[in-house]
């Protein structure tokens, strides 16, 4: 599990998309119709890249010539061709097929995806003032689109249809699994709603889709507001000659004269300030900071838009017949229902809770003993301190003691050289190919045999137009046309620590971790092989790509080959590994607790009976207060910055990291009894779970790689916890 992992993936919602499977005459005409339509539409934009061949290698957006100013006339025009493309579906006068109907719907909308996955790119990672104002102005229009056509009725009866006799149509497997749900999405999407229920739900959808962009803009400017500048070196007490220096880069990118330190409340420069500082006040002004984001009652509060985001769910799952938002999201998870997913929490709160009161009590133990804590009591902003000095006290391990064999270069080959491993994959950097930004590593993936495979693209370190956290994305998904695999440019965004004026980028475990937890994200968008672009993935298992990929960082037989000192190469002592691995459930209390907090308050807001009508804080004090979260433990995201539900693809959801892990430790469990390198058991898995992602229910891929269900008993080893069953 990553501490910060912000919205990871972008789940597989059903994709609509544009060769309507007609015959004949009636294809000709359409066909030449679309064709002369485009051209019309590039001659009007002659200078618009998004309006002709990109002409690039592996068909790169060519971001050196994409502007701001192109976006706008590209989505427009990918709406309207889009329209186009349905209309043709529902003005056929042919019997609805599965081929002409589902997966001509398939087949729809590639235009407006690929510039929608080029502009939600530059969103999330280059964004600035223009981009955000056009994402206000996009984000009604693309909801109205969607509701187009998911409350077009005509094509619904067409879907329809086909849905009724499916038990006829002799299927293939991955047919029937796009049928049902192209078929429940326009259900869920307002479908066999009347007249007056479609008109509401549309002004839901657009209300919505404004609120959450305006939420992440929130979070974003109250990351970037808050400024620790130090200009006194007392005030360095205790911070890593590293941790310095790093400050002062940031002092100076920021423009600051020379001789001052600049901290901030991006993840890479507040932990190692809350971890080192000697400085018990400036912690907590750091702490603050961060967990008072967009509650701070100024022009970024975040409280009554989320009460709104919340509100507005609520009203369109009743809408559509659900009791609540969690009851109509889960019901396509694994989970199915808020009681289940509410039980499993609190089952693991209550071990969780205990050990979580068992470490604030050894760390208070240790702050009395602290001369410079003054008989304090144990507060948030103490936390990582003393945690620390703990760890070194307990284990002789010291953070900044590791991150020297953590060379994020080093960190990247290892994950290639397991990849290799693995899937007997290689990854050829592309210096050539264009890129967003001159820090983003572009590579081209191979097959064992040298066949392409996809494109990665990586961008590693914090910045202000850089919403915070770390996610996978792509710039292009894998589809057939006509037969032929397009392969897909899959993304890699991180904010890991930043190199220095004398050091490379030297990362935390926690950073490394993040990285190869990304890293499976992309390798199942690189290894997929669906038939079609439709993909439903149970949200609670979209963490098994990724956090199996957890499971191998610390391997002593592959930390041999990545974890070498960035200065002399050597590799990490044998000693090191062992403290690591003993010390691998110190913390665990909090790291489970924390998380486990943010989980019960996302399901709390979306379960919620009237969210409209509570104050924003309270409901969370008395949520927290309930299941008795210590007061030294703030939840891993408060509702004010918790991107992941309010603005990302989580809500009702963000317990799947923890759901998914009951999977991922179990599917590790595979490779442990077979060897962690194992080919055939890598080969199972890419087959079996990674390239089918999203195209067969998951408890059905996972019993053809597993033989079995997954059993739970490897996560509670992992986290050190012990239930009552
Ligand atoms: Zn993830």
């Amino acid at each position: 599990m990553n501490r910060y992992l912000a919205t990871a993936f972008v789940i597989g919602i059903l994709l609509f998309a544009a060769i309507a499977c007609k015959s004949g005459d009636e294809q000709d005409k359409a066909d030449k119709a679309t064709q002369a339509a485009a051209e019309a539409a590039a001659k009007a934009n002659p200078d618009n890249p998004f309006f002709h061949p990109y002409g690039t290698a592996f068909g790169m957006p060519p971001f050196d010539r994409i502007k701001t100013e192109h976006f706008l006339p590209a989505i427009e025009e990918g709406i309207r061709r889009e329209q186009t493309e349905v209309d043709a579906i529902v003005a056929s006068a042919k019997k609805p097929t599965f081929e002409n109907t589902i997966t001509a719907l398939d087949h729809t909308g590639l235009f407006l995806s690929d510039v929608n996955a080029v502009f939600g790119t530059l969103q999330g990672a280059m964004t600035n003032k223009d981009i955000q104002a056009l994402a206000r102005q996009t984000a009604p229009m693309l909801a109205a689109h969607r509701d187009n056509i998911s409350l077009n009725a005509k094509l619904f009866a067409k879907v329809k249809a086909v849905y009724d006799k499916r038990d006829k149509l002799e299927l293939g497997r991955e047919e029937m699994f796009l049928l049902e749900n192209t078929y429940k999405d326009f259900v869920r999407g307002g479908a066999l709603l009347d007249d007056a229920g479609k008109a509401r739900l549309r002004e839901l959808n657009q209300a919505l889709s404004l609120e959450s962009v305006k939420f992440g803009e929130n979070v974003l400017a109250e990351t970037n507001a808050f400024q620790l500048v130090i200009d006194n070196k007392a005030d360095l007490a205790g911070l890593p000659p590293s941790v310095v220096a790093m400050a002062a880069v940031a002092a100076k990118q920021a423009g600051l004269p020379e001789g001052k330190w600049l901290f901030t409340i991006h993840v890479p420069s507040m932990t190692p300030f809350l971890t080192y500082s000697e400085r018990r006040p400036l912690r907590e002004k750091v702490h603050r900071a961060y967990f008072m984001k967009g509650d701070n009652d100024n022009a970024s509060d975040n409280k009554e838009i989320l009460k709104k985001i919340a509100a507005l769910r609520l009203e369109k799952a009743k809408l559509l017949g659900y009791p609540s938002h969690a009851a109509f999201i889960l019901e396509q998870n694994m989970a199915k229902t808020p009681e289940r997913v509410n039980e499993f929490l609190l089952q693991l709160w209550e071990p969780t809770n205990a050990k979580a009161k068992e470490e604030a009590a050894a760390l208070q133990a240790l702050m009395d003993r602290d001369p410079k804590a003054g008989r304090a009591k144990l507060s948030s902003w103490d936390w990582w301190h003393y945690t620390e000095k703990l760890r070194q006290e307990k284990y002789a391990l010291d953070d900044s003691a590791l991150r020297p064999y953590f060379m994020l270069n080093n960190v990247r080959d290892g994950i290639f050289a397991l990849c290799d491993r693995l899937y007997g994959l290689k990854f050829v950097e592309k210096p050539d190919l264009p890129r967003y930004h001159p820090d983003v590593q572009v590579f081209e993936v191979l097959e064992a045999d040298g066949r392409h495979l996809g494109v990665l693209t990586m961008d590693f370190h914090p910045r202000a137009s850089k919403r915070s956290g770390a996610w996978s994305g792509a710039l292009r998904r894998a589809y057939y046309e006509k037969g032929v695999r397009v392969p897909p440019i899959s993304t890699i965004t991180c904010n890991f620590t930043s190199p220095t004026a004398d050091a490379p980028a030297l990362l935390s475990i926690d950073e490394v971790e993040t990285f190869f937890h990304e890293f499976g994200h992309s390798l199942a968008t690189l290894f997929s092989q669906g038939r079609y672009r439709g993909r439903t993935v149970a949200r609670d298992s979209v963490e098994l790509p990724s956090q199996i990929m957890e499971h191998w960082v610390l391997e002593p037989e592959l930390l041999a080959v990545y974890a070498k000192h960035y200065k002399t190469g050597e590799p990490i002592p044998a000693e090191l590994v062992e403290k690591l691995e003993k010390s691998s459930l110190f913390n665990q209390g909090f790291i489970t607790e924390e998380y486990l907090a943010a989980c019960i308050l996302d399901m709390a807001w979306h379960t919620a009976a009237d969210p409209a009508s509570v104050d924003a804080r309270q409901f969370e004090s008395e949520t927290m207060a309930k299941i008795g979260l210590i007061p030294e433990i703030v939840p891993r995201y408060r509702s004010t910055y918790f991107n992941h539900i309010f603005s990302g693809g989580y809500s009702a959801g963000y317990y799947a990291y923890i759901w998914s892990e009951v999977l991922d430790c179990d599917a590790y469990e595979a490779f442990k009894e077979k060897g962690i390198f194992d080919r055939a058991t890598a080969e199972s898995f890419r087959k079996n779970v990674l390239e089918p992602f999203g195209t067969e229910e998951i408890g059905a891929q996972y019993r053809k790689f597993r033989g079995a269900d997954p059993k739970i008993d490897g996560l509670l080893r992992k986290r050190g916890l012990t239930i009552s069953k």
